[in-house]
Order: structure tokens, then C-alpha cells, then sequence
């Protein structure tokens, strides 16, 4: 199987490793990449948000099957246009992709769906902003309407905070605060048949104990030994499996990775959001548990084959990913500084790139991360730790605290 990625970041740097690592990938082609995608994969230049260009380069390189990393490509509708050339994709169409791209939208397939989320509205004036934080009371929950890379999101107990938030966005959805920890939980589908993947825990805001703004994602680690036992079945039955038949019925199949964000409040999962593929850092270590190969089982969702395809395997014990950001992330990350300690096993490159000599640089707000397994969860955050205490980067910072509350049995669900 011949296969090109599509995407340059962290998570398709975790991707690589797994396709690379699968028997039945003889070539792997990936654009752009990145200078730690370079060790397993051949780097090609591409617009990834350029429809035509990737599908001329799926023919040219004669991919058997495209997987497409990040959301903006999914939404310019890329993997429309790879299919029209009748080469198998892993993303959803552009009209599915609108469960990511569209929060409006996402809600209205939850209500038609019965899925429990939380309750929202959709405010395009500050009248009905001041009507729906009103009813909701604080801690407040904006959301800019659109994608915004995870960062869109503002949850504050500061009233003219969250005002000043939606004015800036212009259309946001304005919801009911969720208690309880967070879960994200991917699932790999061709549109009806869905096999879940372990379900694995984010951090969200850039500083230690949950502080600061919202990121991309600071670090994650799988698997959750606080999660309730039966939480994957639940979420498959009550969220998973009526969102695709919704989808289904709506003519607009979604195939490709259904990322469900949670919470685990007191009266059981609540979506928090759908993302249209995998989340960036958990893809880190998810893969990294992942025995399975990558490359059949992602072929399988593309081609519609999935219900066919042999239950997963998984590698004992877990993994943790901690994520080194720029001085100055999230609000204006430095580039350009030189990186020492990073082409080394273990790290994941985000935003790196190397000049002509060979030097490497930060060239993006979450720089690289260190993953590592281990035998318990302790294990694996303490080896992910050491990975990151060798990279030197001027400035960077990364949190202290990533997997330490779970590994530590501090994380419960209230009620
Ligand atoms: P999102 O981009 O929708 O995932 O939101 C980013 C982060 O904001 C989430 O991971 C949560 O930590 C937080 N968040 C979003 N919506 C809610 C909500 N309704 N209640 C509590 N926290 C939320």
C-alpha cells in the first residue's frame, strides 16, 4: 500500500511513525510533513488546504490511500476531491467535516441525534449574548462559531470577559458550563461500522493546575484508570453510534476519525465537542498503545470495510506526551530559536523546521513533544519527562503536571 499524509504537525508526526510501522505500507509520502516526518517518510511541498493540489499529488505519487491529518483541509474539502479521483481517503467529506467546522452545526445533529451535550444558543448580537449568559450564569462558556485551532473557546467567571469574547467573534455559541473531568475518545469509522480507540485525557490550558488560556493541547496520556468501566460502551451507544445514523440520514455519511470530546459530569458523558479527526497531542499516545497496524485499519475505514476488519490489539501498560511550546504560547509565540536534544527516539516534532546545515528551529507555537510508554502510568510520565529534560530551546516552556493528579488517583467524577 502507498500512502500520503497530509498535514506537518505533532499528530501526523505520530501517524507517520504508525504508518511507517505497519507491513503493509511500502511507501509512505508526506505533505508537507515535517523535519521529524522526514526520518520515515518522504517529504513532498503541498498547500494542504488546496484541493486540486492534493489530489494531483495523490495521483502523481500514486497513493493507494490519503490520510488527512488536520481539520482545515477536511473543511476545504479535500477528501471530496481525492475521492473524485477514486483514490480511498481517511477524512470525512467537507459537509461532514461541518460537525467540526460549524459548532452551530455540531449541536443541531446532538439535539436531532438525542446525544446528551450541553444546552447552548447561537448569539449574533449582544443582546441575545447578555440573554443567554443570563440564563446560563457563570463559569461563562463562549465559543467562536468557526474553527479556531482549539482556541476559540473562552470558559470564564469574568462576565465582561466573556462579552468582550463574543463581541470579538461575532457568532458564537454560548452554552451551560459541564462539571466533571475530561475524556477524549476517538473513533475510527467508514461511516456506520465504529471501532472505538482507548480513550486518553488532554490538557487544555497552558499552565499548571489548569491555569491560563486555552491551547491547542499541552500534553496527554492514555489510558485512564479512573475512567467508570463501562464509559467507552456508553459513549459508543449514546453519542457514537446515533451521530452516524443522523449523519447517514441526513445523505452526509461521516467516514474517517469522529473525535468526541466529554465530560464526565455527575449525570453520566456529555459531549463537549466532535472534532473531524484526530486530536493533537492524545493522537501521541494513543499510537504510541496501538499494536494494531495503522495503515489496514485506516484503509479499512476508507474503504467502507470496517465492520470486516479484526478487533484491535493494544500494548499493556500507557503511554504520556508532554508538549514543549515557545516562549510567549499561546498568545505570540517566538520562532526561529535554535533546538538541541530533539532528533532523538521519543520526540515528536510539531513545529520544527531545519535550515540547509542541518540546524533545527522552532518555527510554531507548540515546538515538539516528548512520548513515552511504560509499564504503568508513572512509569511512562516520568520516561516522557526525561525526554523532554534533554531538549534545550531558549525560552520554551511546557506544563509540570501532565497525567500527575491521575497517576496520583486524585481525579474523580462529582456527584
Ligand atoms: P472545545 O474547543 O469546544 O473543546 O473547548 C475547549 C475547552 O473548553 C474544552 O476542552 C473544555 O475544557 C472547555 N469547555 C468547552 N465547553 C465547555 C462546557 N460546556 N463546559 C465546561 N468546559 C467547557
Amino acid at each position: 500500500m502507498r500512502v500520503l499524509l497530509v498535514g506537518g504537525g505533532g499528530r501526523e508526526h505520530a501517524l507517520a511513525l504508525g504508518l511507517a510501522g505497519d507491513p503493509a505500507v511500502e511507501a509512505l509520502v508526506a505533505a508537507p510533513g515535517n523535519p521529524g516526518i522526514a526520518a520515515v517518510a518522504q517529504l513532498r511541498e503541498v498547500t494542504p488546504t488546496d484541493p486540486a493540489a492534493v489530489a494531483a499529488l495523490a495521483v502523481e505519487v500514486a497513493a493507494d490511500l490519503v490520510v488527512i491529518g488536520p481539520e482545515a483541509p477536511l473543511v476545504a474539502g479535500v477528501a471530496d476531491a481525492v475521492r473524485g479521483k477514486g483514490i480511498a481517503v481517511f477524512g470525512p467529506s467537507a459537509e461532514a467535516a461541518r460537525l467540526e467546522g460549524s459548532k452551530t452545526f455540531a449541536k443541531d445533529v446532538m439535539t436531532a441525534a438525542g446525544v446528551p451535550t450541553a444546552r447552548a444558543y447561537t448569539c449574533e448580537d449582544a443582546a441575545a449574548v447578555a440573554r443567554a449568559l443570563d440564563e446560563f450564569g457563570a463559569p461563562y462558556v463562549v465559543k467562536d462559531d468557526g474553527l479556531a485551532a482549539g482556541k476559540g473557546v473562552v470558559v470564564t467567571d469574568d462576565r465582561a470577559v466573556a462579552e468582550r469574547h463574543a463581541a470579538e467573534c461575532g457568532r458564537v455559541v454560548i452554552e451551560e458550563y459541564l462539571s466533571g473531568p475530561e475524556v477524549s475518545l476517538f473513533v475510527v469509522t467508514d461511516g456506520e461500522a465504529a471501532v472505538p480507540l482507548l480513550p486518553a485525557q488532554d490538557f487544555k490550558r497552558v499552565g499548571d493546575g489548569d491555569t491560563g488560556p486555552n491551547t491547542g493541547g499541552m500534553g496527554a496520556y492514555a489510558p485512564l484508570p479512573w475512567a467508570p468501566p463501562n464509559l467507552v460502551d456508553d459513549v459508543m451507544r449514546d453519542v457514537v453510534h446515533p451521530t452516524l445514523a443522523e449523519l447517514r440520514r441526513r445523505g452526509t455519511p461521516f467516514a474517517g476519525l469522529l473525535y468526541v470530546g466529554l465530560a464526565i459530569t455527575p449525570s453520566g458523558p456529555h459531549v463537549i465537542e466532535f472534532n473531524a479527526r484526530f486530536g493533537d497531542p492524545e493522537t501521541q499516545v494513543v499510537l504510541a498503545l496501538l499494536e494494531t497496524p495503522l495503515g489496514g485499519l485506516l484503509h479499512a475505514a476508507a474503504t467502507g470495510t470496517l465492520g470486516a476488519h479484526p478487533a484491535l490489539k493494544w500494548r499493556d501498560g500507557a503511554a504520556v506526551t508532554v508538549v514543549v511550546a515557545a516562549d510567549g504560547y499561546p498568545a505570540g509565540p517566538r520562532t526561529g530559536d535554535v533546538i538541541t536534544g530533539a532528533d532523538r527516539a521519543g520526540i515528536i516534532h510539531a513545529g520544527t523546521r531545519r535550515d540547509a546545515d542541518g540546524t533545527l528551529r522552532s518555527a510554531g507555537g507548540r515546538v515538539l513533544c516528548g512520548t513515552a510508554t511504560g509499564p504503568d502510568l508513572a512509569a511512562a510520565r516520568d520516561a516522557a519527562y526525561a525526554l523532554v529534560r534533554d531538549v534545550e530551546l531558549a525560552g520554551a516552556h511546557h506544563r509540570t503536571d501532565i497525567a500527575a493528579a491521575a497517576v496520583d488517583g486524585r481525579i474523580t467524577i462529582p456527584g
